[in-house]
């Protein structure tokens, strides 16, 4: 593919200076090369009109959504090569076939709804498909204003998600300064969901387990058809159909513990998991003539799949968006020693994974591991938001 190295800008730009002149003219010559590099979003962006002349079904999808189609790759290739703020790079992008791209986004669906047609239904009225209707069942609230909106296909038919605003809202963060009384710690484990600082043990929900042998069935049943054609496609859905249950069961279910969690404190304390490393594959281990030698990833798998099951990451995500709709407050410390210290007197007492119960020589503490640890990061979060820190015995 030829790269032109300049392109030349068609049309004043849109930001002004001070006196009201445009920052960039017409007329002006951009790179498209800088540092030995491509700017490919750029390059692919300016030569949409370009593809539409090649490829006349183009001409039929919205112009912001294909320069969003663009935007998501970039933002896909900056998630590999660039670390985030955890120093940490997404995996390698993979090229997305026509039955796993599921969505597509106006970013700018200015005021699209509610609008009616002519049977009295609503609509959304999205550019360049038209009037589509849809089941109005949550109204936007007075004085929000549609920002973006995306559609999105799911097994059980299409979905659109709006962004709303309304900038008279204030932007707030709740600072609560937590005190013994009105916060609790969380301790979030395999055996137990959670456990927090009040004693209350939240059993692991079993959605997937339950569900895990209705699936392995169709999946056995999938794996005798020949793939593509009818029989194949309808096992292929009630799998997915499957899949799209469990997830609502879960999503569904943290909510509800979310703001049982939150129904009689006001502050939350939670460990600061970097879940990514505990979902990691393990290393391969080589032996001296290059051979695999066992490594523990058969073990891990077990591990893996329960903690996926339980999606702890998402229900983190639940409780800071339960904690800020209800203006409440959610602290994450450092899990750091959590485990296999005491609570009251900061002794170490070190325990393996299945010992189960906490019990201090020096202090005589006799509790369940996950209480003690619970208990401990209240304490942690309650000196690290009277800016101390934890010492260690
Ligand atoms: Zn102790």
């Amino acid at each position: 593919m030829h790269i032109p190295e300049f392109r030349v800008q068609r049309r004043d730009g849109r930001k002004k200076d001070s006196n009201g002149n445009p920052i960039t003219k017409k007329g002006d010559k951009h790179p498209n090369i800088v540092n030995g590099y491509v700017l490919w979003e750029t390059v692919q962006l300016a030569d949409l009109a370009q593809t539409k002349k090649l490829f006349p079904e183009y001409k039929s999808m919205h112009s912001q959504v294909l320069q969003d189609v663009v935007q998501r790759v970039q933002t896909t290739m900056d998630n590999f090569t660039l670390p985030n703020k955890n120093g940490k790079t997404s995996g390698r992008p993979k090229f997305k076939g026509k039955h796993y791209y599921n969505s597509f986004s106006y970013p700018q669906l200015s005021n699209a709804i509610p609008v009616k047609n002519a049977n009295g239904r609503f609509c959304v009225n999205l550019p360049k498909i038209g009037l589509v209707p849809l089941v109005y069942n949550r109204p936007i609230p007075a004085g929000f204003k549609v920002k973006t909106g995306t559609v999105i296909r799911e097994v059980d038919g299409w979905y659109i998600n709006f962004t709303i605003e309304d900038k008279t809202v204030p932007v707030e963060v709740a600072e609560i300064q937590p005190t013994l009384k009105n916060s609790k710690g969380i301790d979030l484990g395999l055996l137990h969901y959670a456990v927090t600082s009040d004693g209350e043990f939240i059993e692991v929900p079993k959605f997937f387990r339950l569900s895990e042998h209705r699936l392995s069935k169709l999946q056995a049943r999938l794996a005798k058809k020949q793939k593509h054609l009818s029989p194949w496609k309808i096992i292929k859905r009630k799998i997915a159909k499957l899949h799209q249950l469990i997830a609502r069961q879960r999503l569904d279910w943290q909510f509800k513990l979310a703001y049982h969690l939150f129904s009689d404190v006001s502050v939350i304390f939670i460990e600061d998991l970097l879940l990514d490393n505990l979902v990691r594959r393990c290393k391969a281990k080589l032996g001296e003539n290059g051979q695999f030698l066992p490594n523990g990833q058969s073990a891990k798998s077990g591990l893996n799949k329960s903690l996926q099951d339980a999606a702890f990451g998402q229900f983190i995500h639940v409780l800071e968006y339960v904690a800020w709709k209800l203006g409440k407050r959610i602290v994450k410390v450092d899990p750091k020693g959590t485990s296999q210290h005491c609570w009251e007197c900061l002794n170490r007492v070190s325990k393996s994974l299945s010992e189960r119960w906490h019990s201090c020589p020096k202090c005589g503490q006799e509790l369940d591991r996950d209480y003690n640890s619970a208990l401990l990061i209240q304490k942690i979060g309650l000196l690290s938001t009277q800016g101390e820190d934890i010492t260690w015995c």
